[in-house]
C-alpha cells in the first residue's frame, strides 16, 4: 500500500503484527501501525488501549480484549500468547495491539519469544511509549541540555506486583537527573521514600501526568518530597507517569496545551536553576 508516499508492507496471513498503540490518543499511532490496523483480521488489544485507536480497525475485524489491568479479569500472558499463535496457525492476519510501545514494559519482547518458539513470522511496530508522549502533551521534554543528558525509565511494578526486585535505588537517586517511572502510582509513597533517603532533595520537582494524551488528561506538578501526598490528595488514577527531575520546571515554559486554552506561558522556568550552557 502506498500512504502519502510512504510505501507500507502488508500484513500476510499467518503472521503476528505487534503494534504499539501510542499513549491513548489515536492521532499518534504510527502510520505503519494505523495500516496494519486496516489490514487485521483480528486484533488482540490491552487495557490501555483507547477506543480512539481500536476504530482505526477494519470494521469486520474481530476485537479480542486480552487487558491485564489490576483488579480486573484478565487473560494471563501464557495465554495470550498461545491464543496468538492459534490464531496465526488459523491463518490470520494477527495484530497484537498493545498501549504505547510494544518493547517498553509492555511485555512484548515476551509474546515475540513465544511467536518464535512456535516459528510464528512475526513483525514489531514501535509506539510512541507513555514516557515521552504523555510528557510531551504535559509540555515536558524528556531531555534539554540546560537539564539532563540522560533519562532514566524505571517501572513502579515487578512481575509479583510488588516494587520491581533488583532497583538500585541509591544509584537511581544519585546517578540520574531525570527518572521517568511507569506503574508509580500505586507504589508511588515508597518511591518518593526510596529516593529521597538515598539522598535525592524533597524540593526535586515531580510532576505526575494521568490519563496522557487523552482528552481527561490531568497533570499535577508537585515536589518529590509532597508528590505521594499530593497525588493521594488529587484522587490521581491510573495510568499515570512519574517525571522526576528539573525538566518539570520547563512545563511552565512548554505547556502547550495549557497554551491553548489561554495559560500564559514563562520565558524562562529554569532561571537562576539552569547551569550555564557552554556549548
Ligand atoms: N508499553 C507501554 C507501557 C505499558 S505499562 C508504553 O510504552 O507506554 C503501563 C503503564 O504505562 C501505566 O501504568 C502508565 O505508567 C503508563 N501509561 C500508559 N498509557 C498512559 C497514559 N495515557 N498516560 C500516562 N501513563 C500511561
Amino acid at each position: 500500500m502506498d500512504h502519502r508516499g510512504a510505501s507500507l508492507p502488508d500484513v500476510r496471513p499467518g503472521w503476528v503484527w505487534l503494534v504499539g498503540a501510542g499513549p491513548g490518543d489515536p492521532g499518534l499511532i504510527s502510520l505503519l501501525g494505523a495500516h496494519a490496523l486496516a489490514q487485521a483480521d483480528v486484533v488482540v488489544y490491552d487495557a490501555l488501549v483507547s477506543e480512539g485507536v481500536l476504530a482505526l480497525a477494519a470494521k469486520d475485524a474481530r476485537l479480542e480484549y486480552a487487558g491485564k489491568r489490576g483488579g480486573k479479569a484478565s487473560a494471563q500472558q501464557p495465554d495470550i500468547s498461545r491464543r496468538l499463535v492459534q490464531l496465526a496457525r488459523e491463518g490470520r492476519r494477527v495484530v497484537r495491539l498493545k498501549g504505547g510501545d510494544p518493547f517498553v514494559f509492555g511485555r512484548g519482547g515476551e509474546e515475540a519469544q513465544a511467536l518464535v518458539a512456535a516459528k510464528v513470522p512475526f513483525r514489531v511496530v514501535p509506539g510512541i511509549t507513555a514516557g515521552v508522549g504523555a510528557l510531551a502533551y504535559a509540555g515536558i521534554p524528556t531531555t534539554h541540555r540546560d537539564t539532563n543528558a540522560a533519562v532514566t525509565f524505571v517501572t513502579g511494578h515487578g512481575a509479583g506486583g510488588d516494587l520491581p526486585d533488583g532497583l538500585d535505588w541509591e544509584a537511581l537517586a544519585r546517578g540520574s537527573p531525570v527518572l521517568v517511572v511507569y506503574m508509580a502510582v500505586k507504589h508511588l509513597p515508597t518511591i518518593a521514600a526510596r529516593l529521597s533517603e538515598a539522598g535525592r532533595d524533597p524540593a526535586t520537582p515531580v510532576a505526575i501526568v494521568s490519563r496522557g494524551t487523552l482528552p481527561d488528561q490531568r497533570v499535577l506538578v508537585t515536589t518529590l518530597g509532597r508528590a505521594a501526598e499530593d497525588a493521594a490528595a488529587a484522587g490521581l488514577e491510573p495510568p499515570a507517569v512519574v517525571a522526576i527531575g528539573e525538566i518539570v520546571r520547563l512545563r511552565a515554559a512548554l505547556d502547550w496545551l495549557g497554551a491553548a486554552e489561554g495559560r500564559a506561558l514563562e520565558a524562562d522556568p529554569l532561571g537562576a536553576h539552569a547551569p550555564r550552557r557552554t556549548g
